[in-house]
């Protein structure tokens, strides 16, 4: 495993103007990453830096264990409640749908007026709790989907710093698994690389890459070719597909590309892909990243 991008021409940009031609329907929403992703990029939340040796490591992994699992994660509260507000500000801003400047702004008041324990929050999102955010956006009268959704943003960016400081150790080790070695949180792509040779799953939060078995579910393990397939588009299969299992109705978007998504492109690959999530979710099948709320 290795993970390190350093890409000297931004790819972001140009990946989102190239979406918002491609794809008109998404030109909204490209151009508002085009404003929330350099806010996720300049963020410094001061987290606490991670240690672990070569062999804790290995034997975390080797125990099936996420290199973070059980470590203590600390993150600077003012600069995470400070991020929060900027990205709040933007969503403000640009209004897309119904409803969402005004509950953009309520989520901005609360973390300014400090009715909203920032850092509890960041604990639960960390930790996938859906159902803790959603009681606190209750209490408070706001938007629970868009909570959430800001306080996962929030911590994207600390964790792509702990996976930097951790990926190092972890070059030669395998990990089989459709959760993210470093951070556990479920991949949200898979790439083909190498001539479609190889496949590697990507985490969206910390933006690792792992190497996975290209005929296994990621989900539930099935291997039977009998109940594993694809699901493309005409004129599309060879840049993007969708992988589906029989046995547990789990899916996984592929996209086939010559090097590895940088991480802050992840969610702008997920984005550009949408309309496979509908085909997909249409015939039945579900993304186990997505988490119910309640
Ligand atoms: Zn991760
Ligand atoms: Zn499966």
């Amino acid at each position: 495993m290795k993970a390190e991008y350093t890409d000297t021409p931004d790819p972001v940009p140009q990946r989102l103007r190239a979406l918002r031609k491609d794809s008109p329907e998404l030109c909204k929403a490209a151009l508002l990453y085009e404003s929330l992703l350099p806010l996720l990029r300049e963020a410094d939340l001061m987290v606490t830096p991670v240690f672990l040796t070569s062999d804790q490591a290995m034997r975390k992994l080797q125990s099936g264990l996420p290199l973070l699992f059980d470590m203590e994660l600390g993150i600077d509260l003012t600069a995470a409640s400070g991020l929060m507000i900027r990205l709040a500000r933007v969503l403000e801003q640009a209004g897309v749908g119904e409803g969402s400047s005004f509950s953009a702004r309520s989520i901005r008041l609360a973390v300014k007026e400090d009715r909203l324990d920032v850092g509890a929050l960041l604990a639960q999102a960390a930790s996938e709790e859906r159902g803790a955010i959603t009681s606190t956006a209750l209490d408070l009268d706001l938007d629970s989907g868009l909570l959430w959704t800001l306080t996962k943003d929030v911590l994207r960016p600390a964790f792509r710093e702990w996976r930097r400081q951790l990926t190092p150790l972890t070059e030669d080790i395998l990990w089989n698994r459709g959760e993210c070695f470093v951070c556990g949180a479920s991949a949200i792509l898979a790439e083909l690389r190498d001539n479609n040779l190889v496949r590697f799953l990507r985490c969206g939060r910390c933006g690792a890459d792992w190497h996975f078995s290209r005929l296994q579910c990621l989900y539930c393990g099935n291997e039977d070719h009998r109940t594993l397939s694809y699901l493309y588009t005409e004129g599309e299969g060879e840049k993007y597909r969708v992988e589906v299992c029989e046995k547990c109705k789990g899916y996984i978007k592929v996209i086939t590309t010559f090097s590895p998504t940088p991480p802050e492109l992840l969610q702008v690959e997920d984005l550009a892909t949408l309309r496979f999530d509908f085909i997909a979710q249409g015939r039945g099948y579900s993304r186990k990243t997505d988490i119910p709320a309640g």
